[in-house]
């Protein structure tokens, strides 16, 4: 089986400051480093590293090397990831350093590039490869879930949406098609704010709530059995990526032929130990990591 993701690849440009710069004030940074980003590249780094096979359908542009190539670099399948002639998506992320007034608050600047230049076609073409049964996953930052997510369930995969960057219009516009509905807590109560039902009455056939330090839930929508798992006690560091690296973790899960409950105990391990690492897709765990962690 595989996980087909059709999502976003982002260069994150990541400057350590002593403060915000001012309008007008030109600032040198203290540190530099350079990551691959973007919430699809993450859930795909995390699925390779959890043991399935992912395939990987997205754009870059003609800087985008470097960015497929740590995709390559973690197993995840690159062949379907298009080369188009506009700036690859990135996002210039200020943090400022230290230990005073606005120390550890960070500031983004997003530019979706090539994220948002996904043609039909080149998602049809992925998706012959693909087998019923398989599981397909996107998020809310290309051009194509809407159309993509129709095709996948078409063919007869398992269609997931997360939800995240969350838009009640997005959501929407995907739920004819899911049979997966993965959010976090601000985000399931923005949409039973935007729909006035809670998630698991949309329709749904699974709907799992990630709750941060308090774990996670999963709604089997069909019977409205809950199932929750406690979250492992930890020394959070940095929690950027935890929900994309327990999405990742959970869909491979399901992809091996396991139960929801165990997909979801591996998927809860492995997003406490990524709170308690610094970075997002390079240091997210691998699965003999996951398993070996003293939690
Ligand atoms: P992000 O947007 O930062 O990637 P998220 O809000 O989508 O995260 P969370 O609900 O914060 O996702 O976290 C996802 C999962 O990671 C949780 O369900 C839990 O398994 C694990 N996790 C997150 N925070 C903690 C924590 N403080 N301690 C232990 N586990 C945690």
């Amino acid at each position: 089986m595989a996980i087909w993701n059709l999502g976003s690849i982002n260069l994150d440009l990541v400057y350590s400051l002593s403060h915000f710069p001012a309008a007008g004030e030109t600032l040198a940074a203290q540190a530099f480093h350079r990551y691959l980003g973007g919430k699809g590249a993450n859930m795909s780094v995390a699925g390779a590293r959890a043991g399935a096979t992912v395939h990987h359908i997205g754009a870059v542009g003609t800087d985008g090397a470097e960015m497929v190539g740590k995709l390559t670099d973690t197993g995840v399948k690159t062949d379907h990831i298009a080369k188009v002639p506009v700036a690859t998506g990135h996002a210039v992320i200020s943090v400022v350093a230290g230990t005073d007034g606005d120390a550890g608050e960070n500031q983004i600047i997003l530019f979706p590039g090539a994220n948002q230049t996904l043609t039909k076609a080149q998602v049809a073409q992925a998706l012959d490869g693909a087998k019923a049964g398989d599981i397909f996953v996107t998020q809310n930052e290309t051009n194509m879930q809407v159309e993509a997510c129709r095709m996948a369930a078409e063919k007869g995969l398992r269609v997931c949406y997360a939800a995240a960057p969350f838009d009640a219009d997005a959501v929407a516009a995907v739920l004819p098609y899911l049979d997966f509905l993965i959010l976090n807590e601000v985000e399931a109560a923005q949409l039973a704010e935007a729909t006035g039902q809670q998630p698991e009455a949309l329709g749904v056939r699974d709907v799992i709530i990630t709750l941060g330090s308090k774990g996670a839930r999963h709604i089997d929508c069909t019977t409205g059995q809950t199932h929750d798992v406690k979250a492992f006690r930890v020394e959070p560091v940095d929690t950027t990526g935890a929900g994309d690296t327990f999405t990742g973790y959970v869909l491979a899960g399901l992809d091996q032929g396991q139960s929801m409950a165990e997909a979801m105990e591996t998927a809860n391990r492995a997003g406490a130990v990524m709170v308690t690492r610094h970075g997002t897709s390079d240091v997210i765990p691998t699965l003999a990591e996951v398993n070996a962690a003293d939690l």
